[in-house]
């Protein structure tokens, strides 16, 4: 509590809408529904709220500053957090993750669905990265990196933070990096018997999106004989695998040439699979799709997320439709598109709506072969936390 001082328990009264989605497990109180508080809170300590009759609904981290004011712990009978809580809930994360051995790069903790909202934390071989999106836990980052440490169990342990509260850890002494002995910039892992590096300290995210983990070997199986287009190919994951299962070419497509970099590195990184014929383009892949030449028997979409705000929904929806129509131009009779969004604000139906709705217009016959979302390292519990779907189109 502050300065030592004890002040009563922040106790929050919901709206009764916010209650309900409280009960039915949604993680997040957001600003505009809380009725009332008993005092102003500071960021980083429990709040506690109770139902309209009075009893205990749950318990969770406070954030003055966040339209996110609470990410509920836990709902239903009070209960203490503390450290044996935390201790509890990463073990159960580890165990959920038991037999996965074929990879040592994993995400053992998935924020709010694994009870740690606000937090993810990804293992690459033997460094565990631990990106925290909540300022709430800056100031419990020292109890959390105990218990990672203890259950987890790292040599060497990176701390990422979102940009909008660098600042505010700063002041408080947390800085980003590593913690305790320092480790390597990029750490070489191993996926499916496939070596990536993962960028830890400067990459995207935690270094490597590990939840196309299963769409990647999905292409594998696909690419057989195949001139293979990789658009936001990013370290070229899709390409490696693709380049695995006997893709005659495979082209990578990004506008950054760091990617395009790390793709090169990663095929170095594999020299089984570096024999095959490989391009790079370094471009604006909506452009490039429209204006290039050159046709392809398999092609991924992969783009960043194209609406990282409710009201860029719409719009989003439409470049997902216009992406995919010039993908499928550039595709050959018999071509496979592998057409993947992680706009958390586009829904899954949406997205799926577009993709056809572009299929149809192309007026070739189309069939779906299938339709995924993430590896099962990245439990989704709530509908927000459902943010990739990929599906898979065969066109004639
Ligand atoms: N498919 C990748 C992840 C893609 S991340 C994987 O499985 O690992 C998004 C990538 O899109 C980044 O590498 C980024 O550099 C690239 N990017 C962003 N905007 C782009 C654009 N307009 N044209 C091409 N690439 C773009």
């Amino acid at each position: 509590m502050n300065g030592g001082e004890t002040q009563t328990r922040l106790r929050l009264d919901l709206y009764p809408r916010a209650e309900t989605a409280v009960r039915s497990g949604h993680p997040w109180v957001f600003a505009d529904s809380v009725k009332s508080q008993n005092r102003p809170g500071t960021t980083g300590e429990l709040a506690v709220m109770y139902d309209r009759k009075d009893r205990f609904l749950a318990v969770g981290l406070y954030d003055a500053e966040s339209p996110i004011r609470v990410r509920i712990f836990h709902c239903g009978k009070p209960a203490a957090i503390g450290r044996g809580w935390w201790l509890e809930k990463a073990r159960a994360c580890l165990s959920r993750r038991e037999g996965s051995a074929l990879t040592d790069g994993t995400r053992l903790v998935n924020g709010e669905s694994e009870g740690f909202p606000g937090i993810v934390a990804d293992r690459y071989a033997d460094t565990l990265v631990v990106k925290i999106y909540a300022a709430g836990w800056l100031p419990r980052w020292e109890e959390i990196e105990d218990v990672f440490r203890e259950v987890f169990s790292p040599v060497h342990l990176v701390l990422r933070l979102s940009r909008n509260f660098t600042t505010m850890a700063a002041e408080m002494g947390i800085a980003e990096g590593f913690r305790g002995e320092a480790g390597e910039e990029t750490v070489i892992f191993s996926e499916n018997g496939i070596r990536f590096e993962a960028a830890v300290l400067h990459g995207q995210k935690t270094g490597f999106f590990l939840d196309q983990r299963d769409n990647r070997a999905r292409v594998e199986m696909l690419s057989e004989g195949r001139d293979v287009l990789n658009v936001f190919s990013f370290t070229g994951g899709f390409s490696l695998y693709a380049a695995r299962g006997g893709a005659r070419s495979v082209t990578d497509l990004d506008i950054s040439r760091h990617a395009l970099d790390s793709a090169a590195r990663n095929f170095s990184l594999n020299p089984s699979l570096a024999a095959v014929a490989r391009h790079a383009v370094q471009a604006d892949a909506f452009r490039w799709l429209e204006d290039a030449e050159g046709k392809y028997d398999l092609i991924i979409t992969d783009p960043p997320s194209l609406a990282k705000r409710e009201s860029e929904r719409e719009g989003a929806r439409c470049a997902y439709a216009r992406l995919n129509a010039a993908a499928m131009r550039r595709l050959r009779t018999g071509g496979i598109l592998v057409a993947a969004s992680c706009s958390a604000h586009v829904s899954a139906d949406e997205f799926l709506q577009a993709v056809e709705t572009a299929a149809r217009e192309s007026g070739r016959p189309w069939r779906e072969l299938w339709r995924s979302s993430h590896a099962p390292d990245h439990p989704a519990a709530f509908r927000e936390a459902g943010y990739l779907k990929a599906v898979c189109l065969e066109l004639g």
